[in-house]
């Protein structure tokens, strides 16, 4: 693979840099404090800022950043919100973090195709908030307000997968800009196509390496006629992994179903203003007709009765359900509250959903014995589940202790036929895992990433190992 560009002399970036303000004007600076709100993510992980940042409006526009760029063997680290959560937008090499947020339009809605071709900017809530009177919505929910370039780049998840599927299963089409500044559409509107190599999915979970997304098709969904959500809670984790398994292996086609520890229920009753019991809980949600969604309700409670679950608590106007899933969205900040002034270093793996109890008790029996607080949530109807970590950075024993466990959950889920991020991606925190994971299939990744960025300027460093 190419030099990376950390090679460059402080003059040839500077030379990077003028002829990129020649392009873009203010909208390209080099001012610290922009810098480093573009090298950090919500996670544990290093600020590393870029050496400039460059704000794109257009497909065009980002085409020539990327020429230019390419010119000077520049690194380009596309940039949608920085919610995510495993280094990938830092700058270990330098170079210009590239931020879409300003390519913000929704371009065109077919309603009676039920899709929507959007500029990359556009966050999940804004899309959300746009479609609800049309009677409309997009069900990919990382907690955060990611924007949807970013979303497809990390093939995002969240609460709804279990039911509506991932990024990688609701992107129609893309259009990105190629590492030497072509520009490809990867597919049309039709809902399935045999034509060729599927460029689409080659870009969804790339991570800004293999190319910078600049629009993109998504599918759309009718908003159910009935939504029911409730919590039910379970005196021991056990009763709810097996309810979950249950759940799932019988069909009952639930649109989400989330499992929150005693540790996060603690947390997100302290931080939500809940008065949820202090025991492991599934929160569910049904979707359908009122006739369909009562039924699922009724199957749903005998199963999660079979397993010691307690009264099903409904959550039945609009406003009970939006808090009950702004808690769980919030989650992650509500574990961070436990302990002010300390770092999460958040992880998730995803396992076949008969091995997530298995998963889980490893977990819970390494934390047993340590002095970290580590709530555990997870969207396990897809068998995948998070750890927050509570740590100083500053403390080397602390690190220590939390890497260990991580790296054991990682293995562990690795051993059950599972995958070492479910939904999060790799970044940098887990290019170590990839060869477990991957094996001789790493050697096919390096040959797409050699094929498409000789160059190594797209997000060098990221997802592949070295
Ligand atoms: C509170 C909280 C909860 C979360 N919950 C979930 C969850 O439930 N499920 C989940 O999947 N994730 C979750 N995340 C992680 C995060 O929100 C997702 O990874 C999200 O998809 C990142 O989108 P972003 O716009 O912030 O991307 P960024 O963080 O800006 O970028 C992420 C990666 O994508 C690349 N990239 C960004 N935009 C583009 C583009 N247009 N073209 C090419 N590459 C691009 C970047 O270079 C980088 O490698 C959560 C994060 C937080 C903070």
């Amino acid at each position: 693979m190419a030099e990376i560009a950390s090679l460059l002399t402080d003059d040839e970036k500077a030379q990077a840099v003028a002829e990129l303000r020649g392009l873009l004007g203010d909208r390209l600076t080099t001012s610290l404090p922009i810098r480093e709100a573009h090298g950090r993510d919500e996670s544990w992980h290093p600020v590393v800022p870029p050496d400039a940042v460059a704000f794109a409006t257009s497909t065009e526009e980002v085409s020539k950043i990327v020429r230019i760029c390419a010119r000077h063997r520049f690194p380009i680290i596309a940039f949608g919100t920085g919610t995510s959560l495993e280094g990938h937008i830092s700058a270990p090499h330098g170079g210009l973090s590239l931020d879409l947020s300003r390519m913000n339009r929704i371009l065109e809605v077919n309603a009676a195709d039920l899709d929507v071709h959007l500029e990359a900017g556009v966050t999940r809530k804004t899309l959300n908030a746009w479609l609800r009177d049309k009677g409309l919505f997009f069900p990919i929910d990382p907690g955060a307000d990611a924007s949807l370039g970013g979303m497809a780049a990390t093939r995002a998840s969240g609460t709804n997968a279990v039911r509506y599927g991932t990024m990688r299963e609701n992107v129609l089409n893309l259009t990105a800009v190629m590492a030497d500044g072509s520009v490809v559409h990867t597919a049309r509107r039709a809902r399935k196509s045999a034509a060729g190599y599927d460029l689409t999915r080659l870009l969804v979970g790339s991570e800004g390496t293999l190319g910078i997304i600049t629009e993109l098709t998504l599918k759309l969904y009718g908003i159910p006629e009935a939504i029911a959500s409730g919590v039910v809670s379970f005196p021991n984790f056990e009763g709810a992994i097996d309810a979950v398994i249950e759940t799932i292996q019988s069909g009952l086609p639930v649109a989400r179903i989330e499992f929150l520890d005693e540790v996060q229920v603690e947390a997100c009753n302290r931080y939500s203003k809940l008065s949820l019991p202090v025991t492991p809980l599934l929160l569910v949600e049904f979707h359908g007709s009122e006739a369909s969604v009562a039924e699922q309700a009724e199957r749903f409670g005998a199963i999660a009765a079979g397993h010691g679950g307690g009264a099903f608590e409904w959550a039945v106007k609009a406003e009970e359900r939006t808090r009950l899933w702004e808690a769980r969205h919030n989650s992650l900040y509500a574990a961070l509250a436990l302990q002010p002034g300390k770092k999460g270093l958040i992880s998730d793996v995803c396992v076949p959903i008969s091995r997530l109890a298995e998963a889980i008790a490893g977990t819970k029996e390494d934390l047993r014995t340590s002095p970290l607080i580590a709530p555990i949530v997870g969207h396990v109807g897809d068998g995948n589940f998070h750890l927050i970590m509570l740590v100083d950075p500053d403390n080397a024993a602390e690190v220590a202790e939390a890497q260990r466990i991580h790296d054991r959950m990682v293995m562990r889920a690795l051993s059950l036929d599972g995958t070492c991020t479910g939904e999060h991606g790799i970044g940098e925190g887990k290019v170590k895992f990839l060869e477990a994971e991957h094996g001789e299939g790493i050697a096919v990744m390096r040959a797409i990433k050699q094929a498409l960025d000789p160059l190594n300027i797209l997000n060098p460093g990221k997802l592949l190992p070295a």
